[in-house]
C-alpha cells in the first residue's frame, strides 16, 4: 500500500512542474484531470448516438477543462481557473438536465461538493444556490411538487455538510499552520515560519518594496544561565521579545531563529531605515532592564535582502554582520554594504 501510495506521487510529480506549485494548483488540475476523464465516455457516446447538442455540452466542458489545465500551468494563477471551473460546473450540470431531463440529476451532487473543493465556502454556497434555483426553475415542469421537494432539501443539506466540513477544515488547516510556526515560549514565529518566510520573499514574481533582514543575539546569555538558573533566562527571553514587539511594526516580522538569537524582517525597509530600527531596537532593550541584577543587551547585524541573491545569502550576511558586532564589543549593530560596493 505504502508503495502505491508512493508511486502515485511520484506519477503525479511532474504536476510539480519546474516551479514548486501550490496544492491549490495541483487540486485545480486534479479535479479538471478527473473531470475530463468522466465527461469525456458520455461525450463520446452521445457522439455515437447521434446527440448532437448533449455531445455539444460535454465537449464544450471538456474543452474548457482543458484549457484550464493549460492556463494554470502556464501562468500558475488558479483564483479565478477555479472559479470559472465552478461555473462550468454548473452550466453543464443545468444544460445536461435540461437536454436530457431529471434522469441527468444526479450530476448535481458530485458538482455541488467540487465547488467546496475549489472555493472558499461562502462563494462556493453562493454559486450553488443560484445553480440550484436555476435547477428548480427547469426540472418545476417535469416534476411533481413532492419530487421537486426532495431534491431540494437533499441538495440542500449537501449543501450544509459541504460547507460546514469546508469551512472547519479551513479553520482547523489556519490554526495548525499558526501552531506549526509559533515559537513554545516566546510566542513569536519560530524558526520553520522564518524559512518560508524567506523563500516566500524570494519566489515572488513581481518586484516588491525593499525588505531587510535582521540577526539579533544576546550578549552573554550563557551567563545569565549560569548565575540566576534556566528559569530566569527563559524569563528574559519572553520579555525581550515584548520589548521586540513594542518597537516594530505590525508589518515586520519576528522570529526566534535559535536559542538566544532572533530574525527580523522588516518589509519595506530600505538598508538606512533598517539600521534606525536596529539602532531603535539595541537601545530599547539595553533601556528595558530585562534583569533586575544586571544589564541585558543585544548584537545586531543587519543585510538587505536583494532580490538577486537567495535567503542562505541573506542569512550568511546578517551572521557575518552579528560576528563582526560581537568582535567590536557587542551592544552595537553592524550593517553589511549593499551589493556592488562591498
Ligand atoms: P555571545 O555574547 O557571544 O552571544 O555569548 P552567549 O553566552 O550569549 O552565547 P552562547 O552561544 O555561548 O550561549 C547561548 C546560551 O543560550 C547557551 C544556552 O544554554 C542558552 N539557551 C539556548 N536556548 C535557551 C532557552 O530556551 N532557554 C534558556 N534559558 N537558555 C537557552
Ligand atoms: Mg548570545
Ligand atoms: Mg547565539
Amino acid at each position: 500500500m505504502v508503495e502505491q501510495i508512493k508511486a502515485a506521487a511520484g506519477s503525479l510529480s511532474w504536476l510539480q512542474g519546474r516551479q514548486k506549485r501550490s496544492l491549490e494548483e495541483v487540486i485545480l488540475i486534479l479535479l479538471c484531470m478527473v473531470s475530463i476523464a468522466s465527461v469525456l465516455p458520455f461525450a463520446l457516446f452521445r457522439l455515437w448516438e447521434g446527440s448532437w447538442l448533449s455531445a455539444g455540452v460535454d465537449l464544450s466542458l471538456v474543452v474548457a477543462f482543458i484549457a484550464v489545465i493549460v492556463h494554470v500551468l502556464r501562468t500558475g494563477r488558479h483564483r479565478v481557473a477555479g472559479l470559472l471551473v465552478t461555473l462550468f460546473y454548473s452550466a453543464g450540470m443545468l444544460a445536461t438536465v435540461y437536454l436530457r431531463g431529471v434522469a441527468m440529476v444526479y450530476w448535481v451532487y458530485p458538482t455541488t461538493i467540487a465547488a467546496y473543493f475549489i472555493l472558499r465556502p461562502r462563494m462556493a454556497l453562493a454559486i450553488n444556490a443560484v445553480a440550484m434555483a436555476a435547477l428548480v426553475l427547469i426540472l418545476s415542469r417535469q416534476l411533481a411538487t413532492l419530487n421537486l421537494l426532495t431534491i431540494v432539501v437533499t441538495l440542500g443539506l449537501v449543501n450544509l455538510f459541504a460547507y460546514i466540513f469546508a469551512d472547519r477544515t479551513g479553520l482547523q488547516t489556519r490554526a495548525l499552520h499558526t501552531e506549526v510556526e509559533r515559537d513554545f515560549l516566546t510566542g513569536v514565529l519560530n524558526r520553520r515560519a522564518l524559512d518560508r518566510k524567506l523563500g516566500d520573499y524570494a519566489d515572488e514574481r513581481r518586484p516588491h518594496l525593499d525588505t531587510c533582514l535582521l540577526l539579533l543575539d544576546i550578549d552573554h546569555f550563557k551567563s545569565i544561565n549560569d548565575e540566576y538558573g534556566h528559569a530566569v533566562g527563559d524569563a528574559v527571553l519572553v520579555r525581550l521579545c515584548t520589548v521586540l514587539r513594542q518597537h516594530t511594526r505590525a508589518s515586520d516580522r519576528i522570529f526566534r531563529y535559535g536559542g538566544e538569537e532572533f530574525a527580523i524582517i522588516a518589509s519595506g525597509a530600505e538598508l538606512e531605515a533598517a539600521e534606525r530600527l536596529a539602532e531603535n531596537l539595541r537601545m530599547a532593550v539595553s533601556l528595558a532592564q530585562l534583569l533586575e541584577q544586571r544589564p541585558v543587551t543585544v548584537s545586531i547585524g543587519v543585510a538587505l535582502m536583494d532580490k538577486r541573491s537567495s535567503p542562505k545569502d541573506w542569512l550568511e550576511q546578517a551572521d557575518q554582520m552579528l560576528y563582526r558586532a560581537k568582535e567590536d564589543g557587542r551592544n552595537t549593530v553592524r550593517v553589511a554594504p549593499p551589493k556592488g560596493i562591498a
